[in-house]
């Protein structure tokens, strides 16, 4: 019935524009016009909204209004920015042919059009688009592994980082925390459920085709020689370099080799621990306030994307750990080499990023320009470093990174001109005397404006127009130009001027002298151009023949800035060496002496007040500490600077202690009582109970695990009876490092039957009335609460707290009379005991038997059952 509206045809551009849009479904298209590029329908809707700029029409579509934005060209990546920090994907829809080419193609002149690349969060190269300091990983998933087993593939391709690795599903949270990708991507159809993943074709994610595909990337007959990898892992490489291959319409980026990373090789840290000890962020999403915040000394961007890197991964492997430690204590040491180096560093450029660039043929000749400065400074880096007469194992590692570029360099110092421009428009970039044919190029172009300097001289003089002025624009080149009221005279048949436009005020001129001299410029600055975009190429492909060690230089250079932040980190707040030992039969160990927490010592500093130092002591005959004190009296902050530490040791950095001595620690858990997480709007308890039940199955003996009020998130008695119980399990079973803050007072009773917890309180003082926190740790259990001494320093109204007091006495009347809350608890079983009655609940063997119904078995039926019982006996 309503055949009007779709009878209308769309114009030929319409036509155009649906048929790139079909191309990029998920995307905003922008459409290139003229300086513009355009956006069109609910496109235009939601860029206008996200950009917040003016929404209008353009024509119409289906006898309707088409909505319309646009954005100018030059500055499109500001906006482009935008758009995917507001979570969109773009696709940039570019001119593939000048108008003139058009017209010459046929009668109709539109423009053919293409995308030529699809921007989103993870495909990112632009310094404008990056944050410099943080990697911009970009994750693809495929679940072809085994049972429960996923192939990750990750990369940062502003950099070439690459990386795969096995992981079990469960365990797929922790790694994408560690990671923290911009983007993930998993195959069409896949049952996978990660926040944010963006499908993508599903034949990508084959372990076959990725082969293929790994081989002719690196230019290799086999992979063998970058390690051994699953199928899964394969499939996950395939599917990222597939997608990276679409993004880019065919241009793929630096990769360096992929990095096969096996679960053991790092502390493992679930989510919920990265969280809570916000490493490298907090839990706000900022990175001012975080354990990286308080630790980044770094001088360049790539040092600081790197000890990003290290905190998110601590190591397992104390030779490995010891390198690192071995390199951070040169700088520490000497603290003329650490500022050298520092300042060194400080004017590098960021080279890895720049190579980025230039392999994905955006490069520009200031990424030129940034790495030769890069690489030449490497070289004199290594030059200086390498005079050390005590080099640590570390370093003599790194040094032959930074060298061996030194052809390279000096092509780049010889072609270039100090500063080069990011753009290649106007040229300029290769250096006079580079090439002589250019040289004489410029000399023509030079002598053709000198000429017409002269010109406007001579044309002054001889029209006696001293306002007459020699101009170039865009549309019509050189001209002279006269004001309106001194026209007349040029207008002459015989004046030798051609008129050319007339304007408000001025009108313009051409001279048959000025057409040749014009042409002369024109035409020699455009073969200059061409020969400079010429040198440009060979620079950029002298570069790419390099790429992989460049890559190396890059990374080793980082490696220097992380040591000496480090260094100059440990040497600002007094931070020691921390200390492994091996186990040796005396068990695992964590002994710290006088630990600071770095990022509430920071804080404290800033108003004037000094932190106090704690020691923690945890061996295997006491490696439970159950800590009681007042609220505000500084557990939670004990807990968590001893995980800090942890990590900042097992990440190859100085510690904010007196010392240092542990023994590695394989799984690091930091679990808080829900309702310090209200904040997350979950069901707190719930999470609570999950998080807690993950400890108690993932813990080993090695590991480390800081519980902090678990059981508050619900009723006293339930909260108390869950709280005893994984303490209990942790001690019996798990065996683990363990600090548990509690206020449950009652907790304090298992000591009697726990032989390696230990009872330790922060202290507290009443003074006149007032409570005084001393945030110090001491043996035994806390003598009292303090609760409502601390509600009065919170300022609670005296009415409020009156009335409390007379509840308080009250209820403590009743529990001295009943027993109180823990009454019953004086005959309860030990916690073994019960292990082992648990345990006969779940014999499959019996299970099996009590399942059986003898009276309803054919005696053909009786006789399998004897098989499978025999099976499982
Ligand atoms: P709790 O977990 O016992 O409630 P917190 O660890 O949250 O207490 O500490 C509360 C506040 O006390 C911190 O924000 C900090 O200002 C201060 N504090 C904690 N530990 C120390 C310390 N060792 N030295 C100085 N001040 C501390």
């Amino acid at each position: 019935a309503n055949s009007t509206s779709t009878t209308t045809q769309p114009t030929p551009m319409m036509a155009q524009y649906l048929a790139l849009k079909a191309e990029a479904q998920d995307c905003l298209l922008f459409y290139r016009m003229g300086d513009f590029f355009e956006l069109f329908f609910d496109d235009a809707k939601m860029a206008a909204a996200t950009l917040d700029i003016a929404l209008t029409s353009r024509g119409e579509h289906g006898g309707e209004p088409i909505p319309m934005c646009g954005v100018p060209a030059h500055s499109a990546e500001s906006y482009l920015a935008r758009l995917i920090k507001g979570g969109h994907r773009v696709a940039i829809a570019e001119q593939t042919e000048s108008p003139a080419e058009a017209k010459a193609r046929g009668g109709k002149t539109l423009v053919a059009r293409a995308i030529v690349r699809y921007v989103t969060a993870g495909t990112l190269t632009e310094e404008t688009l990056l944050d410099s300091r943080r990697d911009n990983m970009l994750v693809a998933l495929a679940q072809t592994g085994g049972e429960g087993e996923l192939g990750l593939a990750a990369a940062d391709i502003s950099t070439g980082r690459f990386e795969t690795m096995t992981v079990r599903a469960g365990d797929l949270p922790a790694e994408l925390a560690r990671l923290r990708p911009s983007e993930v991507v998993i195959a069409e159809g896949s049952t996978l459920e990660v926040a944010n993943s963006h499908p993508f074709d599903k034949a990508a994610f084959s372990s076959t085709r990725a082969e293929e595909a790994l081989k002719r990337l690196f230019a290799v007959a086999t992979l063998d020689g970058f390690g051994q990898f699953s199928r899964a892992e394969l499939a996950a490489m395939g599917g990222l370099i597939s997608y990276l291959d679409h993004a880019g319409k065919g241009t793929l980026p630096f990769l360096a080799p992929p990095l096969r990373k096996t679960s053991g090789a790092h502390v493992a840290i679930d989510a919920a621990t990265r969280e809570s000890l916000e490493i490298v962020s907090t839990t706000g999403g900022t990175r001012a306030g975080s354990l990286l915040g308080a630790v980044d000394r770094t001088v360049t961007g790539a040092g600081a994307r790197l000890l990003a890197q290290d905190l998110s991964a601590p190591l397992m492997d104390a030779p490995l750990i010891d390198a690192r430690l071995g390199l951070v204590q040169l700088f520490h040491d000497d603290a003329t080499l650490r500022s050298q180096l520092r300042t060194a560093l400080r004017a590098l450029p960021d080279i890895g990023r720049a190579l980025g660039r230039v392999a994905v043929g955006r490069g520009s000749p200031r990424d030129l320009g940034q790495l030769r400065d890069g690489l030449g400074e490497a070289r004199l880096l290594r030059e200086r470093l390498g005079r050390l007469a005590d080099q640590p194992l570390l370093l003599t590692q790194l040094l032959p990174a930074l060298d061996g570029h030194g052809a390279l360099v000096d092509a780049l110092a010889r072609a270039l001109v100090p500063s080069p421009p990011t753009e290649t428009n106007n040229g300029g970039y290769i250096a006079d005397g580079f090439d002589p044919a250019l040289d004489e190029l410029r000399r023509l172009a030079g002598d053709g404006r000198r000429a017409i300097a002269a010109l406007e001289a001579q044309y002054r003089e001889q029209t006696g127009i001293s306002a007459l002025k020699i101009r170039h624009n865009g549309v019509l080149g050189y001209h002279v130009e006269v004001p309106a009221r001194a026209a007349d005279q040029l207008m002459q048949p015989d004046s030798g001027f051609t008129h050319r436009q007339t304007l408000a005020g001025v009108v313009r001129f051409n001279s048959i002298d000025l057409h040749e001299q014009a042409g002369r410029v024109a035409q020699a600055g455009a073969h200059a151009l061409v020969a400079e975009a010429a040198h440009l190429e060979t620079l950029i492909d002298a570069v790419l023949d390099r790429k992989a060690d460049i890559a190396r230089a890059a990374d080793a250079l980082a490696r220097l800035d992380v040591a000496a932040a480090l260094a100059e980190r440990a040497a600002e707040g007094g931070w020691q060496r921390p200390h492994f030992v091996v186990e040796d039969g005396v068990g695992p160990c964590l002994d710290i002496v006088g630990g600071r927490h770095p990022v509430v010592e920071d804080a404290l500093r800033a108003q004037g007040q000094p932190f106090v130092a704690n020691d923690c002591r945890l061996v295997a005959t006491d490696r439970l500490w159950l800590v009681t004190g007042p609220n505000m009296g500084g557990k939670s902050t004990f807990l968590r600077q001893n995980a800090l530490i942890v990590i900042l040791a097992q990440a190859g950095a100085f510690v904010p202690a007196e010392s240092a001595t542990l023994t590695l620690v394989d799984r690091l858990f930091s679990r808080v009582g829900a309702s310090d997480n209200l904040a997350r709007g979950r069901s707190t308890f719930m999470v609570e109970m999950v998080e807690t039940a993950a400890i108690l199955a993932q813990a080993t003996e090695h590991s480390f695990v800081i519980l902090d009020e678990v059981g508050r998130g619900t009723s006293t008695y339930d909260g108390l009876a869950l709280a005893w119980a994984v303490v209990e399990a942790v001690h019996e079973v798990n065996r683990c490092r363990c600090l548990f803050a509690t206020h449950y007072h009652e907790l304090t009773r298992l000591s009697e039957t726990l032989d390696a917890l230990s009872l330790h309180h922060v202290r507290a003082r009443e003074w006149k009335g007032d409570l005084v926190l001393l945030h110090e740790l001491a043996e035994g259990p806390a003598d009292r609460s303090y609760g409502l001494a601390v509600a009065r320093l919170a300022g609670l109204p005296t009415l409020v707290l009156k009335r409390a007091k007379d509840v308080l006495g009250r209820l403590e009347a009743g529990k001295a009379k009943t027993g109180g809350i823990a009454a019953g608890l004086d005959d309860l079983p030990l916690f073994a005991s019960v292990a082992t009655q648990a345990e006969e609940v779940i014999d499959p063997l019996r299970e099996a038997l009590e399942g059986i119904d003898a009276d309803a078995l054919s005696p053909r039926e009786a006789l399998d059952h004897i098989y499978r019982l025999k099976q499982l006996a």
